[in-house]
């Protein structure tokens, strides 16, 4: 599944350059030349990723990743500050701001990308290409592939996606417009019922392993995966 990243940059020279280079390495761009135009693309779908330049002409980008780690919904999403500044303080203030990481302009693409997989990996765990595993289920990304106790399972995509979250965000609950965000990566034009119909698919198929037990709903808040 291809990460979906925000390039919020409002010279157009630097806007094409990184959009660019992010769709060479397999990712899909979604540009923004400004907060505003930004933080509507944020309300439509949560991003994966935002590289977020520093000096936008309506409000900083630092306070763009104030106000979106300040929110409940957005507080997770990686963030990469882009800047011409060199400047330590600001380094610092970048960081403290609730960016992941910092890269200053002029920048090599490849640095950049490689700051982008590693930021990724370490955020959104299932954006990796790593093979999962849990209890007797064994999901690799690569191949696209999932078995349970050694026979292998038959998932449409979607219910792909949603299992590879839930086995990458074990023993925690979410509720459907956050699976919604998270694996679908619309929370407004999709209806929350249509997650049930998904865990539905998703138990059916595991159901001949017995492991459909992992996939457990929480009453009156969502789901979980879990082994207890
Ligand atoms: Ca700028």
């Amino acid at each position: 599944m291809a990460a979906n990243i925000l390039v919020v940059e409002d010279e157009p020279a630097i806007q094409e350059l990184l959009a660019f280079n992010v769709t060479q390495c397999g990712f899909r761009a979604i540009q923004a030349m400004d907060v505003a135009s930004a933080t509507a693309e944020i309300n439509r779908a949560l991003p994966d990723l935002i590289l977020l330049d520093w000096m936008l002409p309506d409000t900083p980008g630092v306070e763009l990743a104030r106000r979106l780690r300040a929110d409940q919904r957005t507080r997770n999403i990686p963030i990469i500050m882009l800047t011409a500044r060199t400047d330590e303080r600001d380094k610092v203030m970048g960081l403290e701001s609730g960016a992941d990481d910092y890269i200053t302009k002029p920048f090599s693409p490849r640095e950049l990308m490689a700051r982008i997989r590693a930021v990724l990996r370490r955020r959104m765990p299932q954006m990796s290409e790593d093979t999962v595993r849990a209890e007797g289920l064994e999901l690799s990304p690569t191949t696209h592939r999932v078995s349970a106790n050694g026979s292998s399972l038959d998932l449409g995509p979607t219910e792909f996606r949603l299992l590879h979250f839930f086995m990458t965000h074990a023993e925690r609950v979410y509720s459907r417009a956050q699976l919604l965000d998270q694996v679908w990566g619309d929370h407004v034009f999709v209806e929350e019922r249509t997650v049930d119909v998904h865990i539905r698919r998703l138990r059916q198929a595991m159901e001949p392993s017995g492991l459909d037990r992992l996939v457990q709903t929480v009453r009156g808040s969502g789901y979980r995966f879990s082994s207890n």
